[in-house]
């Protein structure tokens, strides 16, 4: 915007510097409309400077020991945990969620550099000796080298740091491009990276968008992209990271499914349903955004879970008290909009329509309430269509058989949830249900940060996930070793 600065800077080599980039974005608080920063996308020229100065910090960073890599992760979780509540405040500011699920999103992030402080153990390979007389042989993990994490709005916080604790303490040297909706957490987290103290180079934050991605993608010395967002972004990404020769993981969308049986705990069921699908506003790849009853459940959960949808506090995310905020912008505001008209010209049931008068306190904010559609005739698009809003759609099926059937129909496998009392049942949904990240009476499976991040079908692309160990073998290739120094031998010379 003319006449403003650009707020989010760019941090390359250890520097902070401004992007020469015309092309800036406003960033906007999503509750008022108030614009609380500029954001420049910055040129394939900025990323290449980026990359070029990150690859010859990999040169004595790979040397460094793991035991010394890890010392400025253990400082960056203590000062994490004292800025704990400025984080917070500023993701729910950029973002719009509660306080409460900002400060949640952190947690997890701290979790992941915890983890990454055991790479002196985690990334040990396997020696065997004799393998033929006098001869021994070895596989050891070495890093890549440069690698970059592109990562998506809706936890500014957390994403990234699924990746970058474990690019690091591995021996590479990171490129990380945040979403330009909300960048400012990630510029405010990089001046407490910069505090931890990591050799120049090492880390690296590069604000912009489509540009930026690309240049990133195409750079002959980024070896590996990790990708978090909607799956045509991630289909993309992978295919054009991929044709370069790259190692690519991306994480892409989701339409996840809950499954409620008639011998569930109705109550805990749909308030835990609840919290799941209105959560960060429905913002979250792993929401609920389906919910299949069976026989008895359809009548029991409806009521339920009307009773509770609608008695949700709606507002600005810093407020005390409020259990849901805004979505992201204006723009995503009318889009979902539209998607609830869809669903009732198809053929829904309204039974709670969160459309909102822009008016009082949701006169600027991209407010909408929770939504609840029934029976969505199954020829409906919106069927398969990522809502990513606070729209939760009832579906009923006579069975198992038949819930499972729907799961396997569709697209995407982010997540699965089951609700039941029935042992029997839960083993049945774990072992059948086509999706990486399965819930048993929980309605965000989300995996600790010593599991990996699993996700099917149209939900991830490659092969190794994030988090933990797949972080590990993501971000190290292997190399056999095979030796002879003995005087033993196997054979004569
Ligand atoms: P997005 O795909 O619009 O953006 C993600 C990243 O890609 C951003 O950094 C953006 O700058 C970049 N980008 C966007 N369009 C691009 C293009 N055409 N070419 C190159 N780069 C591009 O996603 P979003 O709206 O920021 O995030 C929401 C999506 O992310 C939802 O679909 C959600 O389900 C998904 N998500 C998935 C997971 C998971 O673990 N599977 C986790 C969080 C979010």
């Amino acid at each position: 915007m003319p006449g403003m600065p650009v707020t989010a800077r760019n941090y390359i080599n250890g520097q902070w510097v401004i992007s020469d980039s015309k092309d800036h974005q406003n960033v906007v608080d999503p509750a008022t409309g108030e614009v609380i920063g500029v954001v420049a996308l910055s040129t394939a020229q900025e990323i290449d400077a980026a990359v070029r100065s990150a690859a010859v910090a990999f040169e004595s960073w790979r040397r460094t020991p793991p035991e010394d890599r890890i010392q400025p992760l253990f400082k960056l979780k203590a000062i994490l945990e004292t800025h704990l509540d400025e984080l917070a405040r500023m993701i729910s500011r950029e973002n719009g969620k509660t306080l409460t699920e900002a400060k949640g999103e952190l947690r997890r992030a701290i979790e992941n550099v915890e983890v990454a402080c055991g790479i002196p153990t985690m990334m040990q390979g396997r020696c065997l000796e004799d393998v033929a007389r006098g001869i021994d042989e070895m596989m050891i993990y070495q890093p890549l080298g440069v690698v970059a994490a592109i990562t998506p709005f809706n936890f500014p916080g957390m994403i990234p740091f699924w990746f970058l604790p474990y690019a690091v303490a591995t021996g590479n040297v990171l490129i990380v491009k945040p979403s330009e909706r909300v960048p400012l957490t990630m510029m405010r987290a990089f001046e407490l990276i910069e505090e931890a103290g990591f050799p120049r180079g090492v880390l690296n934050l590069v604000n912009g968008g489509k540009a930026a991605v690309n240049a990133l993608l195409d750079h002959p010395q980024v070896r590996a992209v990790s990708f978090v967002g909607s799956t045509p972004t991630a289909r993309y990404v992978y295919a054009r990271a991929a044709a370069h020769g790259k190692r690519v993981q991306c994480q892409g969308g989701a339409k996840n499914h809950v499954v409620i049986l008639p011998d569930a705990d109705m109550n805990m069921a749909s308030q835990i349903i609840n919290e799941s699908a209105f959560g960060c506003a429905g913002q979250r790849c792993l929401a609920v955004s389906v919910a299949v009853t069976i026989g008895q459940a359809q009548q029991t959960f409806r009521e339920a879970i009307l009773d509770k949808a609608s008695s949700l506090k709606v507002g600005n995310g810093l407020e005390e008290g409020i259990q849901m905020g805004p979505l992201i912008t204006s723009e995503s505001r009318d889009r979902i909009e539209g998607l609830i008209e869809q669903g009732h010209r198809d053929g829904a049931r309204l039974l709670m329509d969160g459309r909102v008068e822009r008016a009082g306190k949701y006169a600027q904010g991209n407010f909408v309430r929770p939504t609840v559609l029934d029976a969505l005739p199954a020829a409906s698009p919106l069927c398969e269509t990522e809502i990513f809003g606070p729209v939760l759609s009832l579906v009923h099926a006579s069975d198992m058989d038949e819930a499972l059937a729907l799961l396997e129909r569709s697209p995407y496998g982010n997540q699965a949830s089951l609700f039941t009392s029935s042992g029997a049942h839960a083993r049945r949904f774990r072992y059948e249900a086509p999706a990486g990240n399965i819930g048993i009476n929980i309605g965000v499976a989300a995996p600790m940060a010593y599991f990996p991040f699993s996700g099917w079908k149209g939900s991830f692309f490659g092969d190794l996930h994030a988090q933990a160990n797949d972080g590990v073998e993501f971000y190290t290739q292997k190399k056999v070793v095979v030796e002879r120094w003995g005087s033993e031998h196997s054979r004569k010379f």
